[in-house]
């Protein structure tokens, strides 16, 4: 293991990877990328309103480096309004801490904990889901992690970045 750079922790996926303007067809888009850590840190200081020492806290990592995290977040995010590029949200150097489980029966999405996956749809008693986060890279690298807290150098690369 080469890389001792912590995984930022993130509370679970988001719901929507692709975010883009309606009426414009996707080819002539040009497609801003939100890793998964600057959308964390949006939904904290921004969407749930944490000062930014607490918001570094629940992601593991330095004051500072959630401040570098926050603006570059923000500016990709203006980018994508002002600019009308459509958005998408993966990569970054993430842990999640939660799943989100989708029915594949009926659409419906639940949280759960990775260590107790064993769900029943609450809409339709279907026992068959599929896990968000692995869409988004969770599990390749975090595999033995087994729900710890504590930060493992070198997880949860992302896809490609
Ligand atoms: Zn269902």
């Amino acid at each position: 293991m080469r890389s001792t750079r912590k995984c930022r922790m993130v509370l679970n996926p988001p719901n929507h990877r692709v975010f883009k303007p309606t009426g414009i067809p996707g080819h002539q888009l040009e497609v801003i990328t939100l890793t998964i850590d600057e959308y964390e840190a949006i939904r904290l200081a921004d969407y749930e309103g944490l000062d930014q020492l607490e918001a570094s806290k629940r992601m593991g990592i330095s004051r500072p480096t959630f401040t570098r995290l926050i603006e570059k977040a923000r500016k990709n995010l203006a980018s994508f309004i002002v600019e009308s590029k459509a958005l998408t949200i993966e990569g970054g150097n993430v842990h999640f801490k939660q799943d989100i489980a989708e029915c594949t029966q009926c659409g419906t999405r639940i949280k759960v904990d990775f260590e107790n996956r064993k769900t029943v749809c609450p809409e339709c008693g279907s026992e068959a889901f599929i896990s968000i986060a692995e869409q988004y890279g969770h599990g390749r690298c975090c595999r033995n992690r087994g729900g710890k807290s504590e930060q493992t150098p070198g997880c949860g690369r992302g896809r490609n970045k």
